[in-house]
């Protein structure tokens, strides 16, 4: 499929020497469009809700680079700090005051952190909270749920087929089997299952770790119980409980998943929104188990560049504007607006969707639902969606390029930007 309305000539150059010199041509799979067909667009910059290609072509964007955009592209307040910062150095590697602004910020904001440390990524966060749950233990196996993304490190990369769940068979080539024999599954949403592993696996599950509201699977929220259960369930079998918001922190609400539903795990994992758009992860938790951490635990892990004073800048800013009054009643109400269309529309075109939102986050199914956990999502028409994709990228609009991701909004989406995207998503659904 190529480009119909849009000139991309640039685009497609670029990207077709960057195969050459990159696998797949990109630093991150999902950036390829693989699961919907046709070429990426190559950006050029990027500025308030919008993005422009090489082209000279502009969208609205509701990617937000994965999530961290939640103030907007750009934001002159973060920019200026930035170039403030940029003057005293790029890295230290020692200790800065910003670390400790920062920390104090994410203490304050999320509720079951009292001690924190500031990793480069999301993916890092995940490996060291792993390391972290298994050592405060002394258990080794996990329970992580079908269709979670806790990134890249080889425990959590575990097939969430049905039949293969609880066997812990590898995604990826590369990763041994020893490092996923003590991962096992279970469906988001169903505690029955959770308390059958924890039985059958008595005294030796180091804890469960979730996305409180999935957005590595689509958007799917939990249902009512769901994460005041695990904690019961986990606080019963001396199992600790880790939610993973990388990517719901301070953006479903200033303390995340874990303030919005009054649940609160044992330890957090955080990144995306917290660096501002630098590369920043964190994990954080109860004082106990956070001072295992060397070096004032056994526990060990480091970075070069942790708490890099740019990307501490970044975040401290990017928190400081999202303290102001009226963030997240705004966020909600752009991102109700838009999902609550885009189901309305889709519906009165005659597709059978399901979708919803949480503040700034949201998410389409092509499929009538309800979606419960991951299985359900896959029920999803998958090239319905990419010929969705495809129609709204043409006409201005930029989706995250697979069924499974959720989108975002940001605080410099306006309410002309969400009616011109249901304008479009009717015009592109009136078509499929
Ligand atoms: C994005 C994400 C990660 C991985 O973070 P990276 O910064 O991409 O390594 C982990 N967990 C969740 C829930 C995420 O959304």
């Amino acid at each position: 499929m190529v480009n119909t309305t849009i000139k991309t000539t640039k685009s497609q150059e670029i990207f077709a020497a960057a195969q050459n010199l990159m696998p797949g041509g990109v630093n991150s799979p999902v950036r390829a469009f693989k699961s919907v067909g046709g070429q990426p667009i190559v950006f050029d910059r990027v500025k308030d809700a919008y993005i422009w290609d090489v082209d000279g072509n502009q969208y609205i964007d509701y990617v937000g680079t994965w999530g961290p955009a939640i103030c907007g592209h750009a934001h002159p307040e973060v920019i200026a700090a930035l170039h403030e910062a940029l003057e005293k150095g790029t890295s230290f590697g020692a200790p800065s005051f910003l670390e400790n602004v920062l920390a104090e910020m994410v203490i304050d904001a999320v509720p079951s952190i009292e001690m924190v440390r500031f990793v480069n990524s999301g993916t890092e966060a995940c490996m060291a909270v792993l390391r972290l749950m298994r050592a405060f233990t002394n258990r080794e196996k996990i329970i992580k749920f079908e269709g979670c993304y806790h990134g890249h490190a080889d425990t959590f990369l575990v097939k969430a087929g049905s039949g293969v769940a609880t066997l812990g068979l590898p995604d990826s080539p590369g990763v041994p089997k020893s490092s996923t024999i003590t991962t096992l599954t279970a469906p988001y949403n169903d505690l029955e299952a959770v308390k059958v592993l924890l039985e059958q696996n008595r005294d030796e599950i180091a804890g469960v770790i979730l996305e409180p509201v999935v957005g590595n699977a689509g958007f799917i929220t939990p249902d009512a119980g769901f994460l005041e259960g695990l904690r019961e369930l986990t606080h019963e079998h001396g199992a600790l409980l880790v939610f993973d918001e990388v990517m719901t922190g301070f953006r479903i609400a200033y303390g995340g998943a874990q303030e919005k539903f009054g649940v609160t795990p044992d330890l957090t994992t955080l990144g995306k929104v917290i660096g501002g758009g630098l590369p920043v992860g964190a994990y954080g938790g109860r004082r106990d188990i956070m001072s295992m951490i060397a070096p004032a635990g056994p526990v060990y892990q480091a970075g070069t560049l942790s708490g890099n004073p740019l990307a501490m800048t970044a975040g401290i800013k990017t928190l400081e504007l999202l303290q102001r009054p009226g963030t997240y009643e705004y966020l909600d109400q752009i991102t109700q607006k838009l999902a609550d269309g885009l189901v309305k529309i889709a519906q009165e075109t005659g597709h059978s969707v399901c979708g919803g939102h949480i503040s700034a986050m949201f998410g389409l199914f092509f499929t009538s639902g309800p979606v419960h956990n991951y299985e359900d999502a896959k029920k999803s028409d998958m090239a319905k969606f990419g010929r969705f994709h495809r129609g709204m990228l043409e006409r201005g609009v930029y989706l995250a390029p697979s069924q499974f991701e959720a989108g975002f909004t940001s605080l410099a989406h306006t309410e002309a930007d969400i009616e011109k995207t249901l304008a479009v998503a009717r015009e592109v659904l009136a078509s499929l």
